[in-house]
């Protein structure tokens, strides 16, 4: 009889004890499985990137950046890589190049020749900065003020040469002199050699006319443009610093921690290159 109670109670401590030792095995392995893939994803960054305060926004944004850090981190880090990758924006401000003067006195050097991207099949922006205009044009659309695009951006000498010269024939034929003709023509169009749509950095926004500056557009522009590098080049305030007249439709990058300083400081890019040769720096 004994022998009889026994034998199942020693069948079930035995099952018992099987499924113990099957059901820890299967969470080792688990366990062991799960560090395994979190650790295998972890060099990506991607995921790294994305829990990162920056990247809260899924928008390709540059505007929650700190002020200082991003625009002047080396390229080769790998979170600046991973950001890249996300959001299309190249992180390479040295500036210099984002900060050349162009203009009546400053003219580009000869044979001056920018590696460009294209925007659209016929318009073309400097590769280094086409990422901001792509950014900032694409939260525009997102934040319903999307009846805006690139109308004029980069121009190459040959084609500033026969805008300009094109420009004096017309007034010539007018009845003007060669001398008033040119005057004229450099009211609108500037010297080949010193417009800034040479350089590639220069944007001309829809009809290229002063009706944009009542529109939303431009309202969204001078709100935002500078978080995502661009500034608006010949203010009203500042002909005779930057010798152009007011153009609303005319933005120019020169890389976030420029724009930001040189809005907050109320100068033209004249006045800021200036403020910088006097020995500051964009941290000031
Ligand atoms: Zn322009």
């Amino acid at each position: 009889m004994s022998v009889r109670v026994k034998k199942p109670i020693r069948f079930i401590f035995f099952l018992l004890l099987t499924i113990a030792f099957i059901f820890a095995a299967t969470m080792f392995a688990l366990k062991y499985l799960l560090v395994k893939f979190i650790a295998e994803d972890e060099p990506t960054g991607i995921e790294v990137v994305q829990n990162s305060p920056e990247n809260k926004n899924p928008e390709p944004t540059p505007t929650v950046e700190p002020t200082s850090a991003p625009t002047v981190a080396p390229t080769s880090s790998p979170e600046a890589k991973a950001v890249s990758a996300n959001t299309s924006i190249a992180n390479q401000d040295d500036g210099k190049w984002n900060l050349v003067l162009v203009n009546k006195n400053s003219p580009l050097p000869e044979g001056f020749s920018p590696t460009l991207s294209n925007i659209d099949s016929s318009r073309k922006f400097d590769s280094r900065a086409i990422g901001y205009l792509n950014a900032m044009l694409a939260q525009m659309r997102s934040d319903g003020v999307g009846n805006i695009w690139a109308q004029s951006t980069y121009r190459p000498h040959s084609t500033q040469i026969n805008l300009f010269n094109e420009s004096i024939q017309k007034y010539k034929n007018q009845g003007y002199s060669a001398a008033e003709a040119e005057a004229k023509t450099l009211q609108t169009i500037n010297r080949p050699g010193t417009s800034e749509h040479e350089l590639g950095l220069a944007v001309d926004f829809n009809y290229v006319t002063n009706d944009f500056k009542n529109t939303a557009e431009y309202a969204w522009l001078i709100e935002h443009a500078q978080d995502y590098g661009f500034i608006l080049r010949y203010p009203a305030n500042k002909v005779d610093k930057t010798f152009v007249n007011y153009e609303p439709w005319h933005w120019r990058y020169v890389g976030i921690d420029h724009a930001k300083k040189i809005k907050e400081l109320g100068f033209c890019l004249e006045e800021y290159i200036e403020y910088l040769n006097g020995g500051n720096t964009t941290t000031v």
